[in-house]
């Protein structure tokens, strides 16, 4: 009888912690950046860690990787260049790829090792990297951003791991005003904005940053993220120069591409404010 075997994620700070039964770890890695495990999963496919914590599971990502997109670019009335920093996972490029309108996707991510890995575990995720229009650079997002051209960008998807190593310089207001110079007027930041209920003042630190470079209009949206601290994750939309009032519905509802989560209903009701999270981001 073999030991069931599983992959815990303890959350100390939340009293928490998520787990899934795995079969076997497939690889590990120490990279000069993070360490970087993949396993193999009874009942989530592949799984990746970074530095212990849970990335992507082939079986969940999809709501991550929809949402940290489709609203933004379904919100913005046309995106022709969008920069990703982070999602060396390449799951929030496919999305962004998807719309026809995009003429340009760079995504910087300062670890190649986890776009190789991706590119070996998840390939379904790396499906649009060669797509003509995606450009993926093996950089630090910061100095990337702080070095952009101004009024260049119409998105900039901030697809990061957790604020602390080398993503921690992508959560302060310095960057966000980096963030505001690079958008055109008009342009959205899109942020991952961690947990509503287990990371409360790390949201609320961010839209305050976001506020202080400079950006007007903010929106946190929330949705299900089960390999993530609590299942349930935040984006938050911040604007330059323009509200973030509503969306293009026509668009989204005659949407010409295949989605697991996201849709037109599904963006509204992101948009909808729990009222504690009301309270607390708006009071
Ligand atoms: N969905 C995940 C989450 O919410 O935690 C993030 C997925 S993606 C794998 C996160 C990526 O951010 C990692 O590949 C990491 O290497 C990258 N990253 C962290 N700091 C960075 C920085 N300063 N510049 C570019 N990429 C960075």
């Amino acid at each position: 009888m073999t030991t069931q075997q599983w992959f815990d994620e303890r959350h100390d700070y939340a009293g928490s912690s998520i787990g899934f039964r795995v079969t076997q770890r497939l690889h590990a890695e120490q990279t000069p950046f993070q360490s970087i495990e993949i396993y193999d999963t009874t009942d989530w496919g592949k799984l990746m860690t970074i530095d212990g914590c849970m990335m992507v599971t082939t079986r969940d990502n999809f709501f991550y990787h929809e949402m940290m997109s489709h609203p933004a670019l379904f919100t913005h009335p046309r995106a022709r260049r969008v920069v990703i920093i982070g999602g060396g996972d390449c799951g929030t490029l496919r999305e962004v790829l998807k719309h026809d309108e995009v003429e340009s996707a760079v995504q910087v991510e300062i670890d190649e090792r986890v776009t190789r890995l991706a590119e070996q575990y998840f390939p379904e995720l790396c499906e649009s990297n060669s797509d003509p229009r995606a450009q993926l650079l093996f950089i630090d997002g910061i100095k990337w951003m702080a070095e952009c051209e101004p009024e260049s960008l119409d998105i900039v998807i901030v697809d990061s791991t957790d604020p602390i190593g080398p993503a921690e310089g992508l959560f302060n207001e310095a960057f966000y005003r980096s963030c505001l110079k690079a958008l055109r007027h008009g342009g959205i930041l899109v942020q991952q904005s961690e947990s509503p209920l287990a990371h409360l003042p790390l949201l609320k630190n961010i839209r305050k940053a976001m506020k202080g470079a400079g950006f007007q209009a903010m929106r946190t949206l929330t949705f299900p993220q089960p390999c993530y601290p609590t299942g349930w994750w935040s984006a938050t939309l911040a604007r330059k120069g323009v509200d973030l009032s509503d969306f293009r519905e026509r668009g989204a509802e005659m949407k010409q591409f295949a989605t697991q989560y996201y849709n037109v209903e599904i963006h509204k009701a992101a948009l909808a404010m729990p009222e504690f999270l009301k309270a607390a981001l708006e009071g």
